[in-house]
């Protein structure tokens, strides 16, 4: 119904982050640029997001008269981290706007739900089934065959709480390794690429996504992303059509990354969905006009989105706390950046550990190739002796 819509939230209002981490950070600062003010809620003290925020809450997301009184101070809510508990989000939800809103968030943070919604609403997913004893597991097997993926429903990201299984004899492990969460089973994809598409909708259903990034990982955490992908004509907008019935079936206001498998014989199948932003996405604020943060903003305060166009290839590679380590201290920024193509983006974590997201190095060339060349020698001179 015409007039029925929210008004737009405009440049000077206050916006609430649940999740405090480096896409909070981002966010925030795509935020600021526009004259908004933030105040991000987490459990934690001086983190990524609250270092560049207006005001940072720290308390737990189930105190939930705390989560009321931030929502009261707040215009909108969204969100950077999925697994907030939806008693959170429902709070929030009692006072202000959540975008993406709850229903998304609850489907999205458990896997099983989520093939499940796929499934039904004709989206391609691998052949999948629940999990709850070891007799489900070897029913599975039996039916979908070896080998396959084993994961928790909940609480799953970067590979963590999933196994592989290659044959029958594994079976019992592999259910004893669940520790009587509940799981899925996945048939194994037999993949050829992996990419993923990070797509915007506004609540008058405009809709963006941005160019289709390819993703390689290295111990199941993105390693190197480029774009644009190197897809057929015919799979990249298929794998932008997915995107939009996706969001659409969804009714995603706000930001939503699909993650794909592109499988040997060609077939995209929808890995996973994630209701924010992405770490494939990162590429986004050196190679195209609106970043994705700036997207997620705009599609969450009801703004017009901006254009997604790449404006050349480009590259992006994680830092993760091992180059720390690597270098035996702080490695050699300096060296990095010999190389005037390269943009550096670190997210103020103070402590490096194995596996953890420090920042992230982007670099734009004429082909993927040589942007993917220069972000890697990039990452390797950061080991060079200071
Ligand atoms: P996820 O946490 O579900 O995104 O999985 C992490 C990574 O594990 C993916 O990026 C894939 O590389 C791999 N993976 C997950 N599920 C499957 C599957 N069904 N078949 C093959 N590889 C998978």
């Amino acid at each position: 119904m015409p007039g029925s819509l929210p008004p737009p939230i405009l440049p000077g209002a206050t916006l609430g982050v649940l999740g405090s981490g480096q896409l909070g950070r981002m966010f925030t600062i795509a935020a600021r640029q526009l004259g908004y003010r933030v105040q991000i809620y987490s459990p934690d003290t001086d983190t990524p997001a609250g270092q560049v925020g207006d005001v940072e809450v720290a308390a737990p997301y189930e105190d939930l008269e705390r989560v009321r009184e931030f929502a009261r101070a707040v215009q909108v809510v969204t969100f950077e981290f999925e697994n907030v508990p939806s008693a959170t989000s429902r709070a929030c939800a009692e006072v202000v706007p959540v975008r993406p809103d709850g229903e998304v968030l609850h489907i999205t943070q458990h896997r099983l739900r989520e093939k499940t919604f796929l499934a039904e609403n004709g989206f391609p997913v691998t052949p999948f089934r629940r999990i709850t004893s070891l007799a489900d597991l070897e029913a599975a097997a039996r039916d979908l065959g070896l080998p396959a993926v084993l994961k928790t429903a909940s609480f799953g990201y970067d590979g963590k709480g999933q196994q592989m299984i290659r044959r029958p004899e594994d079976l019992p492990s592999a259910w004893s390794g669940l520790n009587g969460a509940e799981g899925i089973f996945e048939a194994f994809v037999d993949f050829a690429k992996e990419v993923s598409v990070v797509a915007a909708r506004t609540a008058e259903g405009q809709f963006a996504a941005f160019p289709v990034f390819e993703n390689t990982h290295a111990h199941h955490i993105l390693d190197v992303t480029f774009a644009p992908a190197h897809l057929t004509e015919a799979q990249t907008q298929e794998a932008v059509r997915l995107a939009q019935g996706i969001l659409e079936a969804l009714k995603v206001v706000g930001l939503l990354t699909v993650e794909l498998f592109v499988a040997r014989d060609g077939r995209l199948l929808v890995n996973e969905l994630a209701p924010r932003t992405h770490n494939s996405g990162h590429l986004t604020l050196d190679a195209c006009a609106t970043s994705q943060f700036e997207q997620q903003l705009r599609a969450v305060c009801g703004l017009p989105l901006g254009q997604t166009q790449l404006r050349q290839p480009a590259a992006m590679a994680n830092l993760l706390g091992d180059v720390w380590l690597q270098a035996g201290g702080t490695p050699n920024w300096a060296a990095a950046l010999e190389d005037p193509d390269i943009k550096l983006h670190l997210y103020g974590k103070a402590e490096a550990r194995r596996g953890r997201k420090m920042g992230h190095l982007t670099a734009v060339a004429a082909t993927p190739e040589e942007a993917v060349a220069k972000v890697r020698q990039a990452r390797d001179r950061l080991l060079r002796a200071l």
